[in-house]
């Protein structure tokens, strides 16, 4: 048995997502069975309904680097005790660039197959970026910078876009992060080296695991569906990102995940990194 393309492409059209961009946050595992065509088999059919494939392919692990003490600034959910007084005159550190097939392999196999297509198209940002395929891929991926990290998101909200959580929970959905920035947080900052071997800073997303703690504000916002074993949800964009910045301004505690020793809920709660914006 396997979870056939019809079936697929069935809940494809009634989430209402054809023709969307689309954010995909995905366990293909969560199927329970074997998916007709994998994960290529998936984004073809996305993109067959005409819709723009969005995907986070993060990988701070390849492309980070320590900071000089100039760039450390205070609150930012690092223990700066734990680093070495001074960056490293040479890192063994690559640069990052938006041809770069690496990814973290936590990320998943979509985004991983997503970024092998010759035609995806990668944000500019080394720790952090998306990737994006089909019709709006350009335009989503070019709105992401070092300095803005969920400019990708923005527009996704802007163009009708929807997040689809495709048998995974809302600590998960990244965009969740913006929503953050809304609600008056400055985002963490982390470092990463240029062609020439300088250390640069980049906005990064916080702790995300206390996000399942949104669900009373955005569930009536969501649609979901059974595709084999795997629950879909579908949420639009613009609405979601509203609600959960609103639940936050409320209540900053709102997002606080279960470890009480989290350095990133607790410095992201209080509002961030101090000082004057580090990024210009
Ligand atoms: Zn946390």
């Amino acid at each position: 048995m396997s979870v056939s393309t019809q079936q697929l492409s069935a809940a494809i059209g009634d989430l209402g997502l054809a023709k969307r961009p689309v954010m995909i946050h995905s366990s293909l595992r969560s199927f329970g069975e074997p998916v007709e065509g994998g994960a290529d088999g998936l984004l073809d059919l996305f993109l067959a309904r005409g819709c723009t494939i969005l995907v986070p392919t993060f990988s701070e692990s390849q492309f980070g680097a320590v900071p000089p003490a100039t760039m450390r600034p205070d609150r930012n959910a690092i223990d700066y005790a734990e680093m070495p007084a001074e960056a490293p005159l040479v890192q063994q550190v690559p640069e990052y660039t938006v041809d770069s097939t690496v990814v973290n392999t936590g990320m998943g196999v979509v985004p991983a197959r997503l970024l092998a297509r010759p035609d995806a198209v990668r944000g500019l940002h080394p720790l952090n970026s998306f990737a994006a395929l089909g019709p709006l891929a350009r335009e989503l991926a070019s709105a992401q910078s070092p300095a803005d990290v969920y400019g990708p998101v923005r527009l996704l909200a802007e163009r009708d876009g929807a997040i689809l959580l495709m048998g995974v929970g809302l600590n998960r959905m990244t965009a969740l992060h913006c929503a953050e920035e809304q609600s008056g947080r400055r985002l963490l900052v982390r470092w990463a080296r240029d062609a020439d071997g300088r250390v640069f800073m980049v906005e990064t997303g916080s702790c995300s695991e206390g996000f399942p703690r949104l669900d009373p504000f955005l569930r009536t916002l969501a649609r979901t569906a059974s595709v084999g074993g795997s629950t879909w949800a579908v949420y639009p964009a613009k609405e979601t990102l509203a609600a959960a910045s609103a639940a936050m301004s409320a209540d900053q505690t709102v997002t606080r995940c279960a470890d009480r020793a989290c350095l990133r809920c607790r410095d992201s709660i209080a509002g961030g990194p101090l000082g004057a914006s580090p990024l210009g």
